[in-house]
C-alpha cells in the first residue's frame, strides 16, 4: 500500500509539473525566445535606416565638395577661359585628397571642357542625367547612378574600368544566371554643382563622384557606426552590403576564406521584392554562408529607377543561441521541478502513508484476534487524529469482545444445562409414563367395581377419586416433561401466527377478564410460517398465563408481532406490567420444576423453551422487578426440513 500510494502521489505531482513545465516552456519559446529574435529583427529594420542615413551623408559630402570647388574664384576663371592646364593644377590635389574617381567640367551647353581623370577626352556633350538636371536647374544635384564600361572609359580610364570590374561567382538560388564571368558596370555616387562667373553668369557644371565597386569605405563605416564592430564567435555580427543590381559590389560579409564576398548574387526572392517591385525586405535570409536577420532597401537613380540595393544584416547565430539558451533554461527548470516533485511526493509518502501502513499491520493483528496492539503516531494532524480514533476503536473492540465472550458462555451453559435436564427428564418420564398408565387403569377398574356394590364405603370411594386426580396430575406433568424433552416432533403446516395468538387469547378470555387485565394487540401483516399450530398455541398460552399470573392486581398485556425481513423471521413480544423477575431467577426460569408459585408446576417455560428450540427459534426475556416482564420470541418464516 505504501508503495502504491507513493507511486500515485509521485505520478500526480509529475503530471502537474509536466503540464506547468510544458506550458511555461511553450510560453517561454513563444514569447521570450522568439521575442528575442523578433526584437533583433526589428532592430535590423532601424539599422537599415541608420545605414541609409550614412549613405546619404556620404553622398552629401561629395555634393558639398563640389559646391565648394564651384565657388573657387580661380576655378571659375579657369572654366570661363577653358584653361585645362590650370584646372588640372587647381583640382588635382582635390581628387587626390578626397579620393574622387571622377571629376569633370562641362560648359553651360553641356559640352565637356575637361576631364581630370582622362584629360585627353573633351569636347563631347555629356550624357549623364545628374549633370543634365544640374545644367537645367542650375543647382547642386547628387544621386547614385550607373556608369557602363564605355562611360567609365570616358570619365576615367582603363584603371577605373579595372576598379569597377568584379569577378562573378555563380550563386545558388540567385535570380539571374547570365553566362558572364565578370561585370564592369560601375555604380557611382555622383554630384554636380553649377558654376557661376564672378559676374553671376552661369558658365557650366562641375561634377564628380566616387565609384562604389570594391570601395569599402561606406560599408565599413556603416558596420562601425551601426554595429560597433561587435563580433560573435569570431564572426562580425553586423554586416553591410551595396548591390549593383543583384550583384554584391561592396560588402563586409566574408567568404569562407576570409575574403570579402563580392561578386556573388542576391537570392531570388529578395530580387523579386526589392529589384522587381521596389519594396523593402525584412526577414531572415541566407547570406553567402550564414543565416542573417536582414533588411534590404532599393537604391534608386535620379529618375527613381531601382539600380541597386543597400543591405544590412546581423548574424542570426547569436540570437539563435540566446533562444536555445532560454529554452534550455526553461527545460532545466522543468526538470528541476520534476525532481522536487518526486522528492515531495516521497516525503509525503513517508509522513502520511507510513502511519497508514502501520494501521494496516495493526488491523491484520486485530483480525487475528490480538487486541493488545496500538498505533503509536503522535503527530497533531489528521493522521494523528486517525491514529487516535483507531486506538480508541481497538479499545472498545476489546471491551465488546470480552462482554460478548462472557454472554455467550452463559448462554452456552444455560442451554447445556437445559439439554442435560431434558435428556434426564425424558428418561425418567418415559419410565414413569407406563406404570402410571397402568395405575390409572386399575384405579378406574376399582372404581367401576365399587359402583356396582351398594355396600361400598363412601369414604373409600372419595379416597379413590383423590388418588385418580393426583395420578392424572402426575400424568400431565410427565406429558409436559416429554414435550420439553423433544419427545414429539412438530407437525409442520403453514400457520398464521396472528391467528394462533388470537385463538389463544379467546381460550383464556375468561381468566383474563376475571383479573381486570387489558390486552393490547399490535399485529403486523405477516407472512405465514411453517410451524406446528397446536405447539405454538401451547407456547402462547403459557406466556399469556404467566403474564396474567404476574398481574394479580390487574395491568396491561401488550402483544406485538412484526416481520424481521433482513433475518427472514417473525418476532412476537409479550409485554406485561406485572411483578417482574428478580435477576437471580432469570437463569432458572426455563428449567423444569422451577416455580415461585405455591401451586405452580414449573413446567410452563420449560415446555415453551423446548417447542421454540424445536422450531429453530429464539426466546429472550427482559424483566424489571415491580415494573414488568417482556418475553420476545423469534421464529424463522421457513423451516429447513431435516
Ligand atoms: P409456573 O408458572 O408453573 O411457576 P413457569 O415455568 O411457567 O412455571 O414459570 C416459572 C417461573 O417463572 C414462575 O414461577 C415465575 O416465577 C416466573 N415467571 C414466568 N413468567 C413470568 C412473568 N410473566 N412475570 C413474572 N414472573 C414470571
Ligand atoms: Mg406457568
Amino acid at each position: 500500500m505504501f508503495l502504491r500510494l507513493t507511486a500515485k502521489f509521485t505520478l500526480a505531482f509529475l503530471l502537474i509539473v509536466l503540464i506547468i513545465g510544458v506550458t511555461t516552456t511553450w510560453v517561454g519559446i513563444r514569447f521570450i525566445a522568439n521575442g528575442i529574435v523578433n526584437q533583433a529583427q526589428s532592430k535590423v529594420k532601424s539599422d537599415i535606416n541608420a545605414a541609409r542615413e550614412i549613405y546619404n551623408d556620404y553622398a552629401s559630402d561629395i555634393a558639398d565638395l563640389l559646391r565648394l570647388n564651384a565657388e573657387r574664384l580661380l576655378v571659375k576663371q579657369a572654366i570661363s577661359t577653358q584653361q585645362r592646364k590650370a584646372l588640372k593644377q587647381l583640382l588635382d590635389w582635390v581628387v587626390e585628397k578626397e579620393k574622387l574617381d571622377i571629376l569633370s567640367i562641362v560648359d553651360s551647353q553641356g559640352k565637356v571642357i575637361f576631364r581630370l581623370a582622362n584629360p585627353h577626352r573633351y569636347g563631347d556633350v555629356v550624357n549623364n542625367d545628374i549633370v543634365k538636371v544640374a545644367l537645367k536647374n542650375k543647382e547642386v544635384v547628387v544621386s547614385t547612378c550607373i556608369l557602363e564600361k564605355t562611360d567609365l572609359l570616358k570619365e576615367g580610364n582603363e584603371k577605373l574600368v579595372q576598379k569597377a570590374t568584379i569577378k562573378i561567382f555563380p550563386t545558388p538560388m540567385a535570380k539571374t544566371t547570365e553566362a558572364r564571368d565578370e561585370s564592369s558596370i560601375g555604380m557611382v555616387i555622383l554630384a554636380a554643382a553649377p558654376v557661376f562667373s564672378a559676374e553671376g553668369e552661369f558658365i557650366g557644371v562641375i561634377y564628380g563622384g566616387r565609384l562604389l565597386n570594391k570601395n569599402y569605405d561606406l560599408v565599413d563605416k556603416i558596420k562601425e557606426v551601426v554595429f560597433g564592430n561587435e563580433s560573435y564567435k569570431g564572426k562580425d555580427i553586423g554586416t553591410a552590403t551595396i548591390f549593383q543590381g543583384d550583384l554584391r559590389i561592396s560588402t563586409n560579409v566574408r567568404r569562407e576564406d576570409g575574403e570579402r564576398a563580392i561578386g556573388t548574387r542576391i537570392a531570388a526572392n529578395v530580387y523579386d521584392q526589392v529589384l522587381g517591385r521596389g519594396e523593402s525586405y525584412y526577414d531572415r535570409a541566407f547570406v553567402v554562408n550564414n543565416w542573417y536577420l536582414t533588411a534590404y532597401e532599393p537604391i534608386r537613380d535620379i529618375n527613381g529607377g531601382v539600380i541597386g540595393i543597400l543591405y544590412v544584416g546581423i548574424l542570426e547565430e547569436k540570437y539563435a543561441d540566446m533562444r536555445k539558451r532560454t529554452i534550455s533554461i526553461f527545460l532545466a527548470i522543468v526538470i528541476m521541478g520534476m525532481g522536487v516533485a518526486i522528492f515531495i511526493a516521497h516525503f509525503l509518502g513517508r509522513t502520511i502513508l507510513k502511519p497508514l501502513d502501520k494501521m494496516v499491520q495493526v488491523s491484520r493483528q486485530i483480525a487475528n484476534g490480538n487486541f493488545d496492539v496500538k498505533v503509536d503516531v503522535t503527530t497533531s494532524d489528521e493522521v494523528g487524529e486517525l491514529a487516535n480514533a483507531f486506538n480508541m476503536m481497538i479499545k472498545s473492540l476489546k471491551e465488546r469482545e470480552s462482554e460478548l465472550k462472557e454472554y455467550t458462555q452463559q448462554q452456552i451453559m444455560r442451554s447445556e444445562r437445559l439439554a442435560t435436564l431434558g435428556q434426564l427428564s425424558a428418561g425418567v418420564a418415559h419410565e414413569i409414563n407406563n406404570p402410571l398408565t397402568g395405575v390409572l387403569t386399575y384405579i378406574r377398574l376399582i372404581k367401576k367395581r365399587l359402583e356396582k356394590r351398594s355396600d361400598a364405603d363412601g369414604d373409600f370411594r372419595r379416597y379413590l377419586d383423590k388418588v385418580e386426580n393426583e395420578t392424572e396430575r402426575v400424568s400431565t406433568i410427565v406429558k409436559n416433561l416429554l414435550d420439553f424433552a423433544r419427545q414429539r416432533d412438530p407437525n409442520l403446516k403453514l400457520v398464521d401466527v396472528n391467528l394462533v395468538i388470537s385463538e389463544s387469547l379467546d381460550l383464556l378470555e375468561h381468566k383474563i377478564r376475571l383479573q381486570n387485565i387489558t390486552v393490547e394487540t399490535n399485529f403486523a401483516t405477516l407472512p405465514r410460517i411453517t410451524a406446528d399450530f397446536s405447539q405454538l398455541q401451547q407456547v402462547f398460552m403459557n406466556l399469556i398465563i404467566n403474564a396474567v399470573e404476574a398481574m394479580e392486581q390487574g395491568g396491561k398485556l401488550t402483544i406485538t408481532t412484526e416481520e424481521l425481513k433482513e433475518r427472514n423471521m417473525l418476532q412476537i413480544m409479550f409485554k406485561d406490567t406485572g411483578v417482574g423477575i428478580p435477576k437471580e431467577h432469570l437463569t432458572q426460569i426455563f428449567e423444569p420444576f422451577f416455580t415461585t408459585k405455591p401451586k405452580g408446576t414449573g413446567m410452563g417455560l420449560s415446555v415453551v423453551y423446548g417447542i421454540i428450540s424445536r422450531h429453530n427459534g429464539e426466546i429472550e426475556v427482559n424483566s424489571e422487578v415491580g415494573k414488568g416482564t417482556t418475553f420476545t420470541i423469534r421464529l424463522p418464516i421457513t423451516q429447513n426440513r431435516s
